[in-house]
């Protein structure tokens, strides 16, 4: 039996592994489980997969979580420390779908102790890819992508070399607004925001894939993971969202990946890798489907993408200043305080500041560093976003 943990088992991206594992009980040793506020869902789920521990991210959700595993044989615990104790417990798969910078330390400890890394929460690749590479590779532990740009990108490379790679393009839905007038995008509210045409996702991601925070994330995430050149990577915008990214070799090919967008995909991809075996999702009839379109992106309706052109520039600590300056400029819009549009002013505005004035920008990239400069991002945000709302 293979020993598995999900760190973010109550969201998305969560649910959709545990309903892969959910279908062949016998296969699984689950470990831990986290989560978050839905104690209800993290306590069903650890009992029905018989988890030896689950775990929610927050201290003061501990009684509700003991009282509603009483009874069972699943031990409860609360808090970062314990999310980091249990990524230390032996597993032989971990999916890591907690969202946001909250799902790094977790991510290395597992990764410190030789586990296959089934990697969504791709916050932690922009945020500290090299040290996330690096410790896979110091302990024999292997990093798979669960995004379904980077799944296809890494499925479109089976059997190739990386040298042989000219440019790697992934789509991009547009989002909620891809045909809105760029002059209404202030005014746009979060329910219009949290809304997506074509993908079922945790609210964040959804938001982000309306400014298209998510495709720059995902620009980096791409650098980071396969190590190619910035200007090797190229974003697309495909309404259907059916091709998920292609991979152009230096003889001209351009071999494209098409799946529903369904996540159990990757995610299903990642848990069997790297044997395929059947998977619960839609087969796709192109006939049926007609015609696929693609276009360039606007650079003016996504300012994001751009920085994330100054992101992978500077490397080094520059990803964690992105997404943690993102990260709390999207708390606010979440909270109604600023404008949507402001979230890529206040992107902007930390990226330029921090960049010129922090020494510690330089730094080494440990996991302390990371932290700091998160820390410090976000305390910029703040700063920029009651400049915007004054
Ligand atoms: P979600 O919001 O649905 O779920 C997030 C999970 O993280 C929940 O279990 C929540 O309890 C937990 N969590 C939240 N804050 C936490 C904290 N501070 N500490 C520890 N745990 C915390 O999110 P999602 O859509 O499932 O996305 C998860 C990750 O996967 C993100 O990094 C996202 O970018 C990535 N991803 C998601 C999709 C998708 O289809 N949903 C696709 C590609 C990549
Ligand atoms: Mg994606």
């Amino acid at each position: 039996m293979r020993k598995i943990s999900i760190f973010g088992a109550t969201g998305s991206i969560g649910q959709s592994t545990i309903d892969l594992i959910a279908r062949a009980p016998d296969a699984y040793d689950v470990v831990a489980l986290s989560g978050g506020r839905n104690i209800a869902q993290l306590a069903a789920d650890a009992i029905a997969l018989r988890a030896d521990v689950a775990v929610t991210a927050f201290e003061d959700q501990l009684p509700a979580l003991r009282q509603a595993l009483a009874g069972s044989a699943v031990q409860a615990a609360a808090g970062p420390d314990a999310l980091i104790e249990a990524a230390a417990r032996p597993a032989d798969w971990v999916m890591s779908a907690i969202v946001g910078v909250a799902g790094l330390a977790p991510g290395l400890k597992a990764l410190e102790q030789g586990a296959t890394l089934a990697l969504a929460n791709k916050e932690s690749l922009v945020c500290a890819g090299q040290l996330l590479m690096q410790t896979a590779r110091q302990h024999g532990g292997c990093l798979l992508p669960v995004d379904s740009e980077h799944s296809a990108v890494f499925q479109g490379l089976v059997g190739e070399d990386i040298s042989a790679v000219e440019r790697i393009v992934i789509t991009a839905s547009g989002g909620a607004f891809r045909d809105w007038p760029i002059a209404d995008l202030p005014g746009a509210s979060l329910a219009q925001a949290s809304s997506h045409p074509n993908w079922d996702m945790g609210q964040r991601i959804t938001i982000d894939s309306a400014s298209m925070f998510n495709k720059a994330l995902e620009v980096i995430e791409t650098r980071e993971y396969f190590d190619v050149a910035p200007e090797q990577i190229e974003v697309l915008v495909h309404p259907e969202s059916l091709v998920h990214a292609l991979v152009g070799f230096k003889d001209g090919a351009l071999m494209a990946h098409l799946g529903a967008p369904d996540m159990r995909h990757a995610i299903g991809y990642a848990l069997h890798w790297p044997e395929r075996r059947d998977l619960p999702v839609a087969r796709l009839d192109l006939a049926a489907i007609g015609q696929l379109t693609f276009r360039a992106p606007d650079m003016q309706r996504y300012p994001a993408l751009q920085q994330a052109q100054q992101v992978m520039q500077r490397r080094g600590l520059m990803g964690a200043v992105f997404n943690g300056a993102k990260e709390r400029a999207l708390d606010h819009f979440i909270a109604g305080r600023i404008r949507f549009t402001d979230m890529a002013e206040i992107t902007a505005r930390v990226l330029d500041q921090i960049e010129t004035q922090s020494g510690l920008i330089d730094s080494a990239m440990t996991l302390d560093n990371v932290t700091q400069i998160d820390h410090m991002a976000r305390r910029a945000a703040d700063a920029a976003a009651a400049h915007s709302i004054g």
